[in-house]
């Protein structure tokens, strides 16, 4: 049996742990039924987002919930199909949405956070691309004095975690960003943040790196797992591989997969839109922003001004819905001078999500040589490569750099 590693997933938590799995000697090889970082590592807003360790099941989600069931807001929609279907996972997922649940998640996804932008931050200069990182944070942008007053909350939390953060009044805003429009009575700026020009392409240079350190990346798709003596056998269509190994890292396509070989996934889809416009005139935003009551961000790119959206809870491959976009343009209209869409039709990704608002991270208990690494929410672009560096710390029998109990498999 070859001692070789299979990664299944080359988003940015499989390229990830490919290119982790590979610095530390091991044989690895990453594939993907596409380019690396072509789906939902691509389109996201591209936040290192240091500070977002409250899970989107907090207690907060209790008081909106009324509003949501309405299914005409911007922040989150769901198709009611899914929501049958998957009433298992919902009822489990607000469940969840209790104080003390929230405040377990919000410790451990800061020891991944912490971990993940320490790391992404020598990656960046080690595969040449540390000029598409800015260091200098994002903000939440507040309409009222009540909503940033209420915003303030949060701030409490990262005065524990010793986050830095400033909150800016109108003013102070207005010389930060002068072409935001006026009618915010403030923002918290969330300063540990970073934030890069275009995830996907840092992906890809992860991707480059694995292969320059002599990994090997196969563009087929996964068309089944098996179980094969001491290790697995992947299928690939017509041709199969032989691993001692298996990481599924396939974001939300991780769940058909799982459920093939009788393991439960506890995964569900968020799907998020984006869209590129120009901006009017002379007008640029330095960092991103997220319009708390609009519901959407608007993050610079290399390939124009990316306005993202709310959560819309539906299956992987249902048909777009755009009522949701088109609500956040309108809104986003309103709050930064957006001239002409530079696409035809709005990008679609999925955020994968577990019912703790925690990725799995970890061995499958009873399957020797199955390792999990997906359901990264809303944090996956950040938290790819700290999930890279405790999963390969699992796979050799190191001491791991953070605790991995709260990320374990069969936590459920
Ligand atoms: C609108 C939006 C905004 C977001 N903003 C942020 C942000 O600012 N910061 C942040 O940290 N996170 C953000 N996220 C979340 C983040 O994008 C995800 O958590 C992350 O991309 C998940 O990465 P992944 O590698 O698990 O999945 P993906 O990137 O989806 O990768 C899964 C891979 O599996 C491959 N695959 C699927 N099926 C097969 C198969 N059968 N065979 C082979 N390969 C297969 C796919 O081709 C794909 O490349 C955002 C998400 C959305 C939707």
């Amino acid at each position: 049996m070859t001692d070789r590693i299979a990664v299944l997933g080359a988003g940015m938590v499989g390229t990830s742990a490919a290119l982790e799995l590979r610095r530390k000697g091991h044989e690895v090889v990453l594939i993907d039924r596409r380019g690396p970082g072509e789906e939902t590592s691509y389109g996201n807003a591209g936040v290192i987002a240091r500070e977002s360790v409250k899970p989107i099941n907090s207690p907060e989600l209790w008081k909106i919930l009324p509003k949501m069931v309405l299914n005409r807001s911007a922040k989150m929609r769901y198709a009611p199909g899914y929501i049958l279907k998957n009433a298992g996972w919902m009822t489990r997922f607000l469940w969840n949405a209790r104080g003390s649940k929230a405040a377990d998640t919000a410790r451990a996804l800061d020891a991944l956070l912490g971990l993940s932008k320490e790391t992404h931050l020598a990656w960046v200069q080690e595969a040449g691309i540390p000029q598409r990182v800015r260091q200098d944070g994002w903000m939440d942008l507040h309409r009222t004095q009540e909503s940033l007053d209420g915003g303030m909350g949060e701030t409490r939390l990262f005065d524990e975690l010793g986050l830095r953060w400033e909150v800016l009044d109108a003013k102070a805003l207005h010389d930060l960003e002068p072409h935001i429009k006026p009618g915010f009575a403030g923002a918290i700026w969330a300063k540990d943040a970073a934030t890069v020009d275009n995830p996907g392409a840092v992906v890809k240079a992860y991707a480059k790196l694995f292969a320059q350190m002599g990994g090997e990346i196969r563009e087929q798709a996964v068309t089944g797992l098996e179980q094969a003596g001491a290790g697995w056998t992947v299928r690939l269509g017509a041709e199969s591989l032989e691993a001692k190994h298996v990481v599924v890292a396939m974001g939300a396509w991780s769940k058909p997969l799982l459920k093939s070989i009788g393991v439960r996934p506890h995964l569900a889809n968020e799907r998020g839109y984006h869209m590129h416009y120009a901006a009017e005139g002379n007008a640029t935003l330095g960092r991103p922003f997220y319009d708390v009551s609009g519901a959407y961000v608007i993050a610079p790119m290399e390939q124009g001004l990316r306005l993202t959206t709310g959560v819309e809870f539906n299956e992987t491959d249902a048909p777009k819905n755009l009522a949701q976009w088109r609500m956040a343009e309108a809104n986003a209209r309103m709050a930064f001078p957006l001239a002409e869409k530079l696409e035809d039709e709005p990008w679609m990704g999925r955020r994968p999500t577990t019912p703790d608002g925690r990725p799995i991270i970890g061995a499958v208990h009873g399957r020797p040589g199955l390792w999990l690494d997906y359901g990264h929410q809303h944090v996956g672009f950040t938290s790819g490569p700290g999930s890279a560096r405790l999963l390969a710390a699992l796979i050799g029998g190191e001491v791991p750099p953070i605790d991995p109990a709260p990320f374990r498999p069969d936590r459920f």
